[in-house]
């Protein structure tokens, strides 16, 4: 069964444009996933500690067969090839950051992996680059479409990358 799947890409060190692109191919190329589209490269502030640099996101739909707890440490595992190390303060500096948006029509809560992602509705970085790439009629899980959302959600310094 192939699932379709949103995960969202961020970094804010070392060129993070570059480092977002290098994933998007990392991703890409993964046995089991395959790309469907990739959003626009957008900058924001940065959110909780703000003496870090801006980050660049971007938004990715993929197809896979795999789980959705496989799919994570699929991205866990890129993550830490990047060369991302987990420091203790939250929202802190990253090399790169991928989060696990949406899998299918799925709703999960498990200890480690909860979808759809949390904050993912009121999150512009996440929201703008989602709305470029997903159907405005696409059901978030527990909560509204996508175009609803978007209404709701002010852009928050969010600006597009030329
Ligand atoms: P946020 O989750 O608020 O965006 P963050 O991305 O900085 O913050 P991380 O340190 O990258 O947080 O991840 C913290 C934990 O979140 C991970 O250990 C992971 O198990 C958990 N997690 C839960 N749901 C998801 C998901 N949908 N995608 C990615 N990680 C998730
Ligand atoms: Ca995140
Ligand atoms: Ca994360």
């Amino acid at each position: 069964m192939m699932a379709e799947v949103y995960i969202g890409l961020g970094s804010n060190l070392e060129n993070p444009a570059e480092q977002i692109r290098r994933a998007r191919v990392v991703i890409a190329k993964q046995a089991n996933i395959s790309e469907i589209n990739f959003s626009s490269l957008y900058s924001s502030p940065p959110m909780g500690p703000q003496d870090q640099p801006d980050y660049v996101n971007a938004v990715m739909s993929v197809g896979t067969d795999l789980f959705a707890i496989d799919i994570l440490k699929v991205l866990q595992k890129i993550e830490s090839d990047f060369g991302r190390v987990r420091k203790g303060q939250r929202w802190g500096a990253r090399i790169l950051d991928l989060d696990l948006l949406l899998y299918a029509d799925q709703q999960i809560n498990l200890p480690d992996l909860i979808v759809p992602h949390i904050g993912l509705s009121e999150r512009a970085f996440v929201m703008y680059p989602l709305a470029e790439i997903a159907p405005g009629n696409l059901l978030v899980p527990g909560k509204k479409t996508i175009k609803q959302l978007l209404t709701n959600c002010s852009l928050d310094g969010l600006e597009k990358l030329a």
